[in-house]
């Protein structure tokens, strides 16, 4: 391989750099993807839910041939206070009727190696088990990278290496990733037989749930998600590393204690882990979005390029990867030299809604910062729960004195709900 030449050398078979290298060579472009794993997604983490309108633009129709789990019907919010926990629930027929469901839950290894496949039919030369060292410069323009003994050639370069990107950082567009900007994220995959998960959670066949749990961390920021795969369910929790590292327990026994909640192991009782692993995943939102992400000769795209939004309810990476790849692709085809395209690539990014988005949604960085969320808000929903719910022949008390009580009990005032709650209306 030593000292070939492309049109495109993109770094990263994920969904971003699959993306880019999709619609590239679907236009005729000599198109290389490199990827560190044997396989593509063999190496690749997520808590499991993907919204589809993004392969809908890659190409239309392909959704129905992507390698997906169940389509997400049940939208839900657990709350957490030791063995408690209380449940909020939206279902919504409108979500998965149609050709097109909104969001699928999915597992990385076969979604990603299928996507690069369809790549693959288009034209793109995709290589397995080998790692990108370093980005070849000439005369300030990226021109090649280096893996191993090989040096490979192209007329632009495309990071599109994920969260950690050694490639952004070779090429000076950031730094050394600071442990306030990420979670570490941990999850396993349980086996369980699909008709044991549709009776567990109340499903039709082929449905799905994708919860979002808060209160499980033991105060730290984080949270904890589950989602529902054909024949397993993703269960993970997201810490932030300088939290977690100064905490009593390690990230494995707060996640055991997540298994074991009287809420969740009835879901998973008798089940198979299958999978367990680990990842980072971009906590800034719009804030940790590279400056630049662009120089002569390369462009960054997907986490690399820090395009993740969380909202508490939802996070969407994989989406903004694949728009982000797409971004990349119009770019390049819509300039004459494919090395200065950093500033058409910016305005395809506004056009394909990542920017507007990422703007819109900036504030919930804010939200999810109120410390109050990750101890004495839950217990305080807990406990109003408890009061609504406790029948014991004593005169029940009245709902003012139930939320008086928990409030005093977690510690909290009438003014941390009214500051907390004007900071989230006004941050989301
Ligand atoms: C715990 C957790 C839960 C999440 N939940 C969701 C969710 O439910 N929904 C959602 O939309 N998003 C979610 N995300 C975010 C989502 O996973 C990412 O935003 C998305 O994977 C980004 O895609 P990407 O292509 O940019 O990067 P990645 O998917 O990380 O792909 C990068 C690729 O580059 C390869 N690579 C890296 N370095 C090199 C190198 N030097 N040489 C060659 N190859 C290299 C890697 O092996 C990998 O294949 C979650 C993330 C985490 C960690």
């Amino acid at each position: 391989m030593s000292e070939e030449r492309f049109d495109a050398i993109v770094i990263g078979a994920g969904p971003a750099g699959i993306a880019c290298a999709y619609k590239l060579a679907q236009e005729g472009r000599e198109v290389l993807v490199i990827e560190r794993a044997d396989q593509p997604g063999a190496k690749n983490l997520t808590g499991g839910r993907f919204y589809t309108y993004a392969l809908e633009m890659v190409a239309e129709g392909l959704t129905a041939e992507a390698e997906l789990e169940r389509k997400v019907s049940h939208e839900q919010i657990m709350i957490i206070s030791g063995p408690r926990a209380v449940c909020v629930e939206y279902i919504d027929p409108s979500f998965v009727s149609g050709e097109v469901p909104q969001s699928y839950t999915i597992l990385r290894a076969s979604f990603d190696r299928w996507f690069a496949s369809k790549a693959e039919e288009m034209g793109a030369m995709i290589v397995g088990g080998i790692k990108v060292d370093d980005l070849i410069e000439k005369n300030g323009r990226i021109v090649g990278v280096i893996a191993g003994e090989d040096e490979m050639y192209a007329d632009v370069v495309i990071a599109a290496d994920g969260v950690n990107s050694l490639i952004a950082r070779k090429a000076g567009l950031r730094g050394e990733i600071a442990s306030q900007s990420v979670g570490i994220g941990v999850k396993e995959v349980i086996e369980l037989p699909p008709e044991v998960i549709e009776q567990r959670f109340n499903l039709a066949t082929g449905e799905g749930v994708a919860r979002m749990i808060l209160g499980c961390t033991e105060g730290i920021h984080g949270g904890g998600f589950l989602y529902t795969n054909r024949d397993s369910i993703s269960l993970g929790a997201v810490f932030m590393p300088e939290e977690v590292a100064a905490h009593r327990h390690s990230v494995h026994e707060i996640f055991q204690h997540l298994k074991m909640h009287p809420a969740i192991y009835p879901l998973i009782e008798g089940g198979t882990t299958v999978e367990y692993g680990g990842h980072l995943v971009s906590e800034d939102g719009y804030d940790g979005i590279l400056k630049r992400p662009y120089r002569e000769g390369l462009l960054v795209v997907g986490d690399a390029a820090g395009f993740v939004i969380n909202t508490g309810s939802s996070i969407r990476g994989i989406d903004l990867a694949i728009l982000s790849g797409l971004a990349a692709a119009e770019a390049l085809l819509a300039t004459s030299n494919p090395a200065l395209a950093g500033s058409e690539y910016m305005k395809a990014l506004e056009r394909l809604q990542v920017l507007p988005t990422m703007k819109t949604v900036r504030g919930y960085r804010d939200l999810l910062n109120i410390e109050r969320l990750y101890g004495p808000y839950p217990d305080f929903a807990a406990d109003v729960m408890q009061g609504m719910y406790r029948v014991d022949g004593k005169v029940p008390p009245k709902m003012k004195k139930i939320i008086t009580t928990a409030l005093k009990q977690n510690k909290l005032s009438l003014w941390n709900l009214i500051k907390d709650g004007l900071k989230g209306v006004r941050s989301a």
